[in-house]
C-alpha cells in the first residue's frame, strides 16, 4: 500500500493493493485462510468506501471469488449498486474479468480445526450465554481477529477505507457480518476520517461504529482519537461488543482503538516509518 502512494497514486489504489496481499496471505481471516460456518463452507464479506466521492461497493456471502476486496471496488466503480451478494456477486466478478476460484482455495486445515475445537466446546455448553461466549471465544483465542482492513490518505488528502473477512469461525450460513455494511465494518469521508472495523459484528452493526465515530468528528468537533475512543471504549463496550477500528483522519492523525486483549495492527507514516503490534501499547 505505502508503494502504491509512493508513486502517487490514490489512495483508493493504496487500500485495494494493501488488502488483497492480506487476503492472499493464509494467515488472516480473508480470502484464503478464512474461517468456516458450521457447515464448514467459508463464505466472503467486504466492502469499500472512496472518502472523496462517498461512493462505495460492498460484497456479502460469495464463495469463489479469490479477491473479494477487489469485487467490493468494482461494485463501486463499475456498477449502479452498493451492495451485492452470493450468487449474484460471483457473477457480477466473473464479467468483471476477477479470478474465480474452486472453494476448496480458501481452505486451511488451522481453520478446520478451529472449528472443530468450537463445535466440542459448544456440545458442553449448558444455556444460550455459554453458547455465546464459546462462539466468540474460538475467535478471540484463536486470532485475535483476522479481519484484514486498511485506511490510507493520499498527498491530494483523499481518504479510502477497505475491509475483508471469513466473518466468525461456526457462524450459521447465509450469516452476513459487519464487513460489508457501509457506516458498520467501513466508512470514509474527506471531511472526517477513515474507518476499519473488526471485531464481533453483530454489535458493530447495531452501534454503525465506523459512521458514528465520522459522524462525532463532523457534528462535536471531536478529534479522531476521542471519537474513536469513545465509540469502542464506551458505547461498543457498555452495549457488550468487542473489538477495535484503524482509523485515519484528513490530517494523517492515526488511532488503533480496541477492547480486547490484542489487535494485529500496523502503519506507516509519510516519512516511511514503519510500526507494527499485537497488543496494548
Ligand atoms: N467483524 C467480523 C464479523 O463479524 C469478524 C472479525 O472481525 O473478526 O464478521
Amino acid at each position: 500500500g505505502y508503494a502504491v502512494l509512493a508513486e502517487g497514486n490514490t489512495a483508493v489504489e493504496a487500500v485495494e493493493a494493501a488488502v488483497v496481499v492480506l487476503e492472499n496471505s493464509p494467515l488472516f481471516n480473508a480470502g484464503k485462510g478464512a474461517v468456516l460456518t458450521s457447515n464448514e463452507t467459508i463464505e466472503l464479506d467486504a466492502s469499500f468506501m472512496d472518502g472523496k466521492t462517498l461512493n462505495a461497493g460492498a460484497v456479502a456471502g460469495v464463495m469463489n471469488v479469490k479477491s473479494p476486496i477487489e469485487l467490493a471496488v468494482k461494485i463501486m466503480t463499475d456498477s449502479d449498486h452498493v451492495m451485492l451478494s452470493g450468487k449474484g456477486a460471483s457473477l457480477f466478478a466473473k464479467e468483471k474479468g476477477l479470478e474465480i476460484v474452486d472453494p476448496a482455495y480458501f481452505y486451511t486445515e488451522r481453520r478446520f480445526n478451529s472449528l472443530q475445537n468450537i463445535k466440542n466446546k459448544e456440545k458442553t455448553a449448558v444455556d444460550q450465554d455459554d453458547k455465546k461466549a464459546v462462539f466468540y471465544d474460538a475467535d478471540i483465542k484463536n486470532s485475535k481477529f483476522g479481519t484484514v482492513g486498511c485506511v490510507a490518505l493520499d498527498k491530494n488528502g483523499n481518504i479510502a477505507a477497505g475491509t475483508s473477512t471469513g466473518g466468525m469461525t461456526n457462524k450459521r450460513w447465509g450469516r452476513i457480518g459487519d464487513a460489508p455494511i457501509i457506516g458498520s465494518g467501513t466508512y470514509a469521508n474527506n471531511k472526517t476520517c477513515g474507518v476499519s472495523s473488526t471485531g464481533w459484528g453483530e454489535y458493530f452493526i447495531r452501534s454503525q461504529v465506523a459512521y458514528d465515530i465520522s459522524a462525532q468528528m463532523e457534528y462535536q468537533q471531536k478529534s479522531l482519537k476521542e471519537a474513536t475512543a469513545d465509540v469502542i471504549q464506551n458505547k461498543l463496550t457498555k452495549l457488550g461488543g468487542t473489538g477495535g477500528v484503524v482509523d485515519l483522519d484528513k490530517n494523517g492523525n492515526m488511532s488503533f482503538e480496541f477492547n480486547t486483549a490484542g489487535m494485529y495492527r500496523a502503519s506507516m507514516n509519510d516519512k516511511g516509518e514503519l510500526v507494527v503490534k499485537i497488543y496494548k501499547e
